[in-house]
């Protein structure tokens, strides 16, 4: 069975002192033997993050990483520099960072295969825009994603993977995918990587749902049988919400 994982994603949010209570909270908290939780802070808190993890199982993650080892790349971040503040996760190809900051397919495939290669695990994600979603292209759109992103990359690259599919329509918007909707698309993706990479492996990948889940909507999601946890951006920054989704999760799933 997969174990739900369940990550936060603090985005460009909080202040190092909040961080600390945040992550403090988290550890004291969460059911880690039942359900795998994560979360992401910005990369200038990772450290103190780190710290305030102390002996719990919170599993420490980036927002994003730099495809090259080093070198003059002027505000990046490298996977061994991720390695370093014992970072274990880190996200790869946020519909922020392809639709805000830019990122193209080819962009994150780069990031990817650094970011197997470094022994990191990654969280790819990917999701269909709303106009794609009303023009009948959400397959179409989360297959090229998928094809594109794990380009080059063999099954045993890709055995730490986890997937997040995000509806951009759902991100910071309120308006969550039905559990019938984010379902549908979880069988594309887990068909899609059974023939790509065979059953067994498709089996064991993780795909999170990310987009607006909240504790009072979580439960339901993850009663689906191809959910197998959260990203969550807004409701992780409130300890109480994030741990309503995690014990939603723990239920839903008969932990
Ligand atoms: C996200 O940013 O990955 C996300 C799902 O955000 P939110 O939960 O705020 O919709």
């Amino acid at each position: 069975m997969r174990k739900p994982f369940v990550a936060g994603n603090w985005k460009m949010n909080l202040i190092q002192s909040e961080v600390v209570a945040l992550m403090r909270t988290l550890a004291a908290k969460a059911p880690t033997d039942k359900v795998q939780v994560g979360v992401c802070p910005p990369f200038v808190y990772l450290i103190p993050a780190a710290v305030a993890i102390g002996e719990s199982d919170v599993k420490l993650a980036a927002q994003d990483v730099y495809f090259e080892a080093k070198g003059a790349f002027t505000g990046e971040i490298s996977c061994a520099m991720l390695h370093d503040v014992c970072c274990e996760y880190v996200i790869v190809g946020h519909s922020e960072r392809r639709h805000v900051i830019g990122e193209s397919d080819e962009l994150i495939n780069k990031k990817l295969q650094a970011v197997v290669n470094s022994r990191l695990k990654p969280i790819l994600c990917i999701g269909e825009k709303l106009e794609e979603r009303d023009a009948g292209r959400t397959e179409k759109v989360v297959e090229s994603q998928l094809a594109k992103g794990l380009h080059g990359l063999k099954p045993a690259d890709l055995t730490d993977l986890v997937i997040a599919y995000e509806p951009v329509w759902a991100i910071g918007t309120g308006r969550n995918a039905t559990p019938d909707q984010a379902q549908e698309v979880h069988v594309f993706i887990r068909k899609w990587l059974a023939a790509a990479f065979g059953n067994p492996l498709a089996q064991a990948i993780r795909i999170q749902y990310g987009g607006s889940v909240k504790a009072s909507n979580a439960k339901e999601l993850m009663a689906q049988t191809e959910i197998d946890g959260a990203l969550v951006g807004g409701a992780s920054l409130n300890a109480e919400e994030f741990l309503g989704i995690i014990s939603a999760t723990v239920q839903a799933k008969g932990l």
